[in-house]
């Protein structure tokens, strides 16, 4: 069987450890977009490369961290901004959702108690608990900050598997004082399933005699893959429960690939090995910002992201040659544009690409930009593709260039050094 093994309100759980008093009490972790690294001046960035994701930003800013934080939420005008990224069961009991802005949350539950995010604490967390689990479990997969995938299969004997996790959970409680909750079924999308019905602090296995009667009453919102956009599709097709859907092979089978491979995790044909290394597969940087119509400024902002992006990039050894930007406008406007370039990477040459796409991606010069994002992938490590070799003695100059300015950043901070044009 495939475990799924999930901690509970890990950003909030993780705080706990560090401020005890704040268990058993509606406790909130709030986020911002660090809008910071527009600033002219020099200030203490640190680069996250690992298990990114939607609220673990690549480049994060290290806090102090209070009683209650609320004040590192308040702008100059003393106005509350920002969203939550975790809750404590406590305050999901007043209605309080994640990405829900910390007002409104305020205006629910009064006595909420916001704190900081802590980024450096969540990355040690999560590493203490993947070697853990790596003792414990022949094949871990992490697969994201708080989630890890495991292989029991000839390890575990199947009617041991409820006792082997309910231990395991315990084991992690006692020796990191993290709570988790496990999935146990056949497949890891049944399994994963199967871990949030057994949250908070909980445990499920699901055998194959009762896989019908686990999964059929489930609403289809509630399965993971399966988005705002498919789910208006299944509801308008008369498909409202996993049962209902596990009905309709034909029709989703008509829907195209997507909706067929869904069709089989959602029936437990589907499964995916568990795979020990969690390869990279792009990264990016994206801020959103107050409103601003200031072309020159944009341009600025866009030099500014070019270059963390680039630093990211040589830190981690790849070469992307795909490159994507993407600007998001007041009034829900959106526009992107991307390039494939099979080169040799070079911050010179990439900062500039990026000027030229965000010129090409700026087709509502009317309107004012909320969000600037960048983001590349189709690493050469993982392609194969062959670089090209024009300009290659100059992009290689350049490149030797770039290493050395890494090793001053590395060294001295990203703000070390900056081209001209960032001025
Ligand atoms: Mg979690």
């Amino acid at each position: 069987m495939k475990i799924h093994i999930d901690i509970d309100c890990f950003f909030v759980s993780a705080t706990r450890i560090i401020h005890p008093e704040l268990e058993h009490k509606p406790v909130a972790i709030g986020g911002r977009s660090d809008t910071k690294i527009f600033a002219k001046e020099a200030k203490n960035q640190t680069v996250n490369l690992e298990n990114s994701g939607s609220f673990v930003p690549t480049f994060y800013k290290a806090y102090e961290t209070k009683d209650d934080d609320i004040a590192a939420f308040k702008d100059a005008d003393g106005r509350i901004r920002g969203i939550l990224t975790t809750s404590s069961y406590e305050a999901r009991a007043y209605g309080i959702k994640t990405a829900m802005s910390i007002r409104e949350a305020l205006q629910l539950c009064p006595q909420l108690i916001i704190k900081t995010p802590n980024m450096s604490l969540y990355q040690k967390l999560s590493h203490e608990l993947h070697d853990f689990l790596m003792q414990r479990i022949p094949l871990v997969e992490q697969a994201s900050i708080d989630e890890f995938y495991g292989d029991l299969s000839g390890w575990i004997e199947d009617e041991e598997i409820p006792q082997f996790i309910d231990n395991l959970r315990h084991e992690i409680k006692k020796e990191l004082k993290l709570p988790v909750s496990i999935g146990a079924a056949k497949t890891r999308y049944i399994a994963k399933l199967a871990t949030t019905y057994a949250k908070p602090f909980g445990c499920k296995t699901i055998y194959d005699w009762e896989f019908d009667r686990f999964v059929n009453p489930i609403k289809v919102e509630d399965f993971a893959g399966i988005g705002r956009s498919m789910c208006a599709k299944l509801n308008a097709a008369q498909i409202q429960t996993l049962g209902a859907l596990r009905l309709r092979r034909g029709t989703l089978e008509s829907w195209g690939p997507y909706a067929t491979e869904l069709y089989k995790r959602v029936n437990g044909e589907s499964d995916a090995p568990i795979q020990t290394q969690h390869k990279r597969k792009s990264i990016g940087i994206s801020r959103t910002f107050d409103p601003l119509y200031d072309r020159v400024e944009l341009r600025r902002r866009v030099h500014v992201l070019a270059r963390h992006l680039s630093f990211a990039i040589y830190k981690l050894g790849v070469t992307p040659t795909v490159f994507h930007l993407s600007i998001a406008y007041e009034m829900h406007q959106k526009s992107h544009k991307n390039i494939s370039l099979s080169e040799l990477f070079t911050e010179k040459k990439f900062d500039e690409l990026c000027i030229s796409l965000f010129n090409e991606a700026d087709t509502q010069r009317r309107l004012h930009v909320i969000r600037l994002s960048i983001n590349c992938s189709s690493f050469t490590r993982d392609s194969r593709k062959e670089l090209s070799l024009i300009g290659f003695a100059e992009d290689k100059a350049m490149h030797e260039l770039t290493i050395k300015t890494q090793k001053l950043r590395e060294k001295y901070g990203m703000d070390t050094l900056k081209f001209a044009s960032e001025l």
